[in-house]
């Protein structure tokens, strides 16, 4: 797995003259020889979910136009590029939903053969609260969801009085494979989970940055805002306070609208909380949001953080804190979005969706800006935590026996010692450059790149 990812490139002493595409860069990130050598791939349902992806890119392979082609008949639009040492195929869908989820992922399992690994990367809705009692967390927006499974939460049997879901071991989406599980668990690590939340914010700066420069530029003054919107938009109402027009408005709907079960004006679901005068008393005080709640100005309380469990994938958008919170309980999902499951069943999948509302009635999408950029940015830093480093593992342990060329400082890892992997001894100068060219005995030459 991922053995291609990290920087490594044969050239056989005894092969053709070298194409274009076979020119070794003296950076050592060469141009992918096809789509055999993307192993990794980024799904994303939104467009802005995509453009934040974009804005960490490091190098685009196919800028303007796919060079790497497709199999006939698949109708996916590819991106293709470089994050960190990382080939990456990135893939925008045209429409939300498990369908369309699954058939773009079998789409990119065909034309892209070597994926072994599809991150699904962008935003979703929250539960507030996990767990109870003393072991209760909270969930707020800008929180980071990473998937240990997926629920298809809607896939059951409709009663005359009641939906039962189908749960039992044969219905569930099957769990992951070992890789991912050896991910996820070392995920559930304050020390890991401190370095990729680390790794990550720096990433998002990267992005923010980015994007302020691009808007600066750009006429049109279009590109997204990607800052924190600050505690005092995290608004989190009692789950069985209603958005609607509240009495006195001339609604007749919602001045109707009295149980859960009276619908609300469909005008209403596109305002916001201050245009209908949603009753700030209603919201639900949370205490570590207080210390920043009268700065708007302020970042993030905790920086990015992020919580591993079960995400609820199914093709309703939730937006009922009522309903949200009894399928919470039934099927002990921590969030819910739309592409997870279609996904799931024709790939390896993590999804990595930040929290951009709390899938009440009361969900905007101010958020959502915010959101995608940190999920691209915990995508980015997973990628280069788990993947470079699996693959130069698995490279040097399927590689032949390498001479390393150059000075004899048997030195290791940017000035360590010589070192061993897979029974075989390294030994020359990396430090400085961090890449060294190994000469096969076989007569090829490898590249290695190290993290
Ligand atoms: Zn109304
Ligand atoms: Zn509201």
């Amino acid at each position: 797995m991922f053995s291609r990812c990290f920087e490594q490139r044969t050239r056989l002493s005894n092969s053709k003259p070298m194409e274009k595409s076979s020119i070794h860069r003296p950076d050592g990130f060469d141009r992918p020889n096809g789509r055999s050598d993307f192993e990794v791939a980024i799904i994303c349902a939104l467009a802005r979910e995509f453009d934040a992806v974009c804005l960490l890119i490091d190098e685009f392979w196919n800028e303007y136009n796919d060079q790497f082609g497709k199999v006939q008949g698949n109708h996916n639009i590819y991106t293709t590029e470089r994050l960190g040492t990382c080939n990456v195929v990135v893939v925008q869908l045209s429409d939300m939903g498990k369908a369309m989820a699954a058939s773009a992922a079998a789409s990119l399992r065909s034309s892209y053969p070597q994926v072994s690994l599809a991150l699904l990367v962008g935003v979703c809705g929250a539960v507030p609260f996990r767990g109870s009692g003393p072991e209760m967390t909270t969930i707020s927006l800008g929180d980071v969801i990473i998937s240990d499974i997926v629920v298809q939460y809607d896939l059951g049997r409709v009663l005359t009085d009641r939906f039962v879901r189908k749960n039992t071991a044969h219905d569930d989406l099957r769990r992951p494979n070992k890789t991912i599980r050896n991910i996820l668990a070392s995920l559930g690590g304050s020390r890991v989970q401190d370095q990729i939340e680390q790794r990550a914010g720096i990433f998002l700066k990267h992005l923010q940055g980015k994007a302020n420069t691009k808007a600066s530029r750009n006429r049109r003054r279009s590109h997204a805002n990607y800052q924190y919107p600050g505690a005092v938009n995290d608004r989190l109402f009692q789950p069985w306070y209603r958005h609607k027009h509240r009495s006195g408005s001339g609604c007749v709907i919602c001045e109707g609208c009295l149980s859960d079960e009276d619908p609300a004006c469909g005008e209403s679901l596109k305002l916001s909380c201050e245009e209908l005068g949603c009753d700030v008393s209603c919201l639900i005080p949370r205490e570590h949001l207080q210390s920043t709640l009268d700065d708007p100005d302020s970042e993030s309380p905790e920086g990015i953080f992020f919580h591993v469990g079960a995400i609820g994938s199914g093709d309703a958008v939730i937006r009922s804190g009522k309903r949200r919170d009894q399928i919470a309980a039934e099927a002990s999902v921590i969030a819910f979005e739309m592409e997870g499951a279609g996904v799931w069943d024709e790939l390896p999948c993590i999804v990595i969706k930040d929290v951009c509302d709390y899938a009440d009635s009361h969900k905007n999408k101010g958020w959502q800006n915010y959101a995608a950029a940190t999920a691209a940015s915990v995508a980015k830093a997973v990628i280069e935590k788990y993947i470079a480093p699996a693959t130069v593992s698995n490279s040097l342990q399927s590689s032949d026996s390498i001479d390393l060329g150059g000075r004899q400082d048997t030195q290791r890892g940017g000035g360590g010692t010589g070192g061993s992997a897979g029974g075989m001894q390294f030994n020359g100068s990396i430090s400085g450059s961090k890449f060294v060219v190994g000469n096969h005995r076989s007569g090829g030459t490898t590249n290695i790149r190290f993290a």
